[in-house]
């Protein structure tokens, strides 16, 4: 898989007598999460584990050179269940991903690193990462960051920024930027699952009555949102802006402490 990861910052990359050698007292570590789910008729499988790399990678090169904040390899697979019947969606059950996050921030642990950051790019992966956050935090005395995206993107439609959440304008307008060689734009297909400005108070996202749903019972083609408006040129601009956002939040986690201590 592609990565826009510095080299420097990546621990694969690292032999672990480099890693031995890291101050793990003063060390921030990244979990990549993100999925391999379908994005619709033009958009790839891997479009969340791409982004996800294609904007901590912009953020981690907007950090001080010397700030210890290190990246493991991304958790591609997620629990993607709300795709399942678009061929090439590969989901894990929730047990098996909270296993995944469990034993790979334990393993952090075991190498001597006290601060771990899970940077998620998928939605169905939110849920189960603020539990798991705090159980880690509970079972191994970790400190545990989340950060869920980029923190959106500047001038987007009502509509769109509501409901425009899966290989919708954003979604496609970032991998015009990272990937154009994988974005199909003579393929995009409309589909919302809600409204702004729908009446009643159940709805399916954003709401304090909400009803579970599966892709499939409301978005044929898989899209949630409009790609139309897509450009490399927006791409450009929300992953300088989001990447900036998770820079901020990084530096903000790195020097985060507690004045109660485990
Ligand atoms: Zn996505």
């Amino acid at each position: 898989m592609k990565t826009w990861i510095p080299d420097g910052r990546f621990l694969p990359y690292f032999t672990w007598k480099q890693v031995e050698a890291l101050d793990k007292d003063k060390s921030l570590v990244i979990i990549p999460t993100a999925a391999i789910e379908q994005h619709g008729h033009h958009l790839p499988l891997a479009t969340d584990t791409l982004l996800n790399n294609y904007i901590l990678g912009h953020a981690l090169r907007k950090l001080p050179k010397d700030l210890p904040v290190y990246a493991v390899a991304p958790v591609c697979y997620g629990k993607s269940n709300e795709h399942i019947g678009f061929p090439g969606t590969l989901s894990l059950g929730r047990n098996t991903f909270m296993a995944v996050l469990h034993d790979l921030a334990e393993s952090l642990h075991a190498g001597g690193f006290k601060k771990i950051v899970f940077f998620n790019s998928h939605g169905g992966n939110h849920s189960i990462i603020d539990v798991m956050a705090r159980d880690l935090r509970a079972e191994f005395g970790l400190r545990v960051f989340c950060l869920f995206g980029g923190g959106g993107a500047s001038d987007l439609g009502e509509q769109e920024a509501r409901y425009g959440f899966h290989a919708g304008e954003v979604e496609t307008s970032l991998l015009l930027a990272a990937t154009p060689e994988l974005v199909h734009t003579d393929r995009y297909t409309v589909n919302y699952i809600a409204k702004v400005g729908d009446p009643g108070v159940l709805k399916p996202e954003f709401a304090y009555a909400t009803y579970a749903w599966l892709t499939r019972d409301i978005a044929p083609s898989g899209v949630m949102g409009d790609p139309n408006p897509s450009t490399a040129e927006k791409g450009l601009v929300w992953c300088d802006e989001m990447s900036t956002r998770v820079a901020a939040a990084l530096t903000e986690m790195h020097a985060y402490e507690n004045l109660l201590k485990l």
